[in-house]
């Protein structure tokens, strides 16, 4: 028995609306079969594919976006860059003040403790150049800049408490060191050996002798604390001031005082009056300045 295959057909008539005769397409069922799978392919194609594109379309805009973010913050990392170099500048101006400072007051330069210096950044528009490299450089230094400014800024503050404390200490000793003269006169003896005018024998003058008129203030030649303010032989009314720092001054042949023993008194305080008590030939200061309990030329002392 022979089968016979049925070919199957599928038919397409198109109808005029005129008098035409009618046309109509026959097509074979599995070509039609195929054409609709194709179709079906197409049209699946097609959707994917404008999905696709809307999303790329998407990350364009996105992507345009996060370069614009880029820029702004590339530009943020410059600035801040350049800020913290501007900070480094200026911890690197105090350094230079303290050290002038310091000249000035004659003290030694603050010790510098930390010398891990950071490879410093210069700003520079070349950076622009490399912009990925470039940036991660720019930020390297920056947070090394940081850091180093993390450790300099307290150890600058440090220093500088430590110079407030040395010129505090200078200023102190300044103050307790005889600097001016203690009276108005003029110096008729000076330290060193001579003919005594009193006994006419050869002697050692301990201090010097300010002539002037009588009754003229007598200053104290520093800041200190008066140990001494009683009449003693020879020196008549005398008054001694201990400065600290191993120095002390005696006033002799004062008039009277002005300030009682114990007290304490500052540089230029008046402190007695000019007279001639004691072995005295005229009205005058016998003026002594002594250094670790050794009489010392006064001249050292006086402007
Ligand atoms: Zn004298």
């Amino acid at each position: 028995m022979q089968l016979r295959k049925k070919k199957r057909f599928f038919t397409i008539m198109i109808i005029p609306h005129t008098e035409e005769s009618i046309v109509s397409i026959r097509i074979p069922l599995y070509l039609f079969q195929t054409l609709s799978i194709i179709l079906l392919i197409s049209l699946l194609f097609s959707f994917v594919w404008i999905k696709s594109y809307q999303q790329l379309k998407g990350e364009a805009a996105e992507i345009s976006q996060l370069r614009g973010e880029n820029r702004n913050l590339n530009e943020h990392i410059d600035l801040l860059a350049r800020e913290t170099e501007e900070l480094i500048r200026k911890v690197e101006q105090m350094d230079e003040l303290s050290r002038e400072i310091c000249n000035l007051m004659e003290l030694p330069p603050p010790e510098k403790k930390s010398d891990s210096y950071p490879i410093r950044l210069v700003y520079n528009e070349n950076i622009r150049a490399l912009p990925s490299r470039g940036e991660n450089q720019v930020i390297e230094r920056t947070a090394l800049n940081i850091s180093y400014l993390q450790v300099s800024i307290p150890e600058k503050n440090g220093e500088l408490l430590q110079l407030k404390e040395d010129v505090e200490e200078y200023q102190k000793q300044m103050a307790a060191t005889p600097s001016i003269w203690p009276a108005r006169g003029r110096v008729t003896s000076e330290f060193g050996p001579r003919l005594s005018p009193v006994t006419r024998r050869r002697e050692f003058h301990f201090g010097i002798d300010i002539a002037g008129q009588r009754g003229i203030p007598i200053l104290a030649a520093a800041d200190g604390k008066v140990v001494f303010a009683a009449y003693r032989r020879g020196f008549g009314n005398t008054i001694i001031i201990n400065h600290g720092y191993s120095l002390s001054t005696l006033y002799a042949h004062l008039k009277s005082f002005n300030v009682p023993a114990g007290s304490e008194v500052k540089k230029g305080q008046v402190i007695g009056y000019m007279g001639s008590t004691g072995y005295s030939t005229g009205a005058h200061l016998h003026y002594e300045v002594h250094k670790k309990g050794i009489a010392v030329n006064p001249r050292g002392y006086l402007p």
